[in-house]
């Protein structure tokens, strides 16, 4: 499961302003899609509506065919895991903070989903801030393995659809690709991917959505796109 589709969806935070006029789209099981657009556009308010933070103003938003609407927040918050932009490290081992999205995972699922994260060199490492009575420092990871981190936390939960938004985020190049990889292996396991702002991941993305103003002025592959243009 995991297809994701917006039909017509106009939104407003309050009625002086309309922030999308209708969207529609679908993300089919499995597949990435890549939200893209100037600031202000509507990218993140797409994930929020998805997550049910706020409820659309007309038309539906549908996972696999069921109006999320008629889906407890338990189910939905279940069926879609947050990649976070900041994401918080706790004081245990790499190892421990990825097992954090599952208690009851196994030794071998939580190295399973660091590798899909392209996080398994770090598993033993103790993360900044951690310091022992023995003077154990801990490392400081960049903004791109704490994301891995997340990632792989996400993995560990499986969850069918996956949400990545990139509001303010800028990383270099090395660390996109990475990201990158691990968010390819995620999809190749059927999982479906939404993510907002990421420029450099579009070309790898199965649909692009550019969004100028709270409508879609131009969706399809990456292939599609340039020809146009
Ligand atoms: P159906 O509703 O039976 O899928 P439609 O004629 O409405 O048939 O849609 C044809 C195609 O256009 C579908 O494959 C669907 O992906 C896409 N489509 C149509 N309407 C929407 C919509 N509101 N949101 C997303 N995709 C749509
Ligand atoms: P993007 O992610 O593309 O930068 P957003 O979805 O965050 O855009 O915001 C779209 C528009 O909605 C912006 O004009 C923003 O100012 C407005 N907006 C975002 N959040 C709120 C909110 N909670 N209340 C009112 N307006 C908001």
């Amino acid at each position: 499961g995991g297809t994701i589709r917006f039909e017509h969806i106009g939104f407003s935070y309050d009625p002086e302003r309309q922030i999308l006029e209708d969207v529609s789209f679908e993300v089919p099981a499995g597949k990435m899609v890549a939200i893209v657009g100037p600031s202000g556009a509507g990218k993140s308010t797409i994930s929020r509506l998805l997550l049910r933070f706020y409820d659309v103003t007309s038309g539906r938003i549908t996972i696999d065919g069921q109006d999320i609407r008629d889906v407890t927040q338990a189910s939905l918050r279940a069926a879609i895991g947050v990649v976070p932009q900041d994401t918080v490290l706790f004081n245990d081992t790499i190892f421990y903070n990825i097992k954090y999205g599952r208690h009851d995972a196994t030794d071998e699922e939580v190295i399973a989903a660091a590798k899909m994260a392209q996080i398994d060199d770090f598993v033993k490492t103790l993360p900044e801030g951690y310091d022992t009575m023995v003077g154990e420092r801990g490392l400081k990871l960049s903004g791109g393995e704490k994301q891995r981190v997340a990632i792989a936390r996400t993995i560990l939960k499986a969850p069918p659809i996956l949400i990545l938004d990139e509001a303010t985020s800028a990383l270099d190049s090395h660390t996109e690709k990475e990201i990158q990889d691990a968010l390819d292996r995620v999809s190749k396991d059927r999982t479906t991917v939404v993510i907002a702002h990421r420029l450099s991941t579009i070309i790898h993305a199965d649909t692009i959505l550019v969004l100028e103003a709270g409508r879609i002025v131009e969706q399809g592959t990456h292939a599609e796109l340039i020809t146009k243009h």
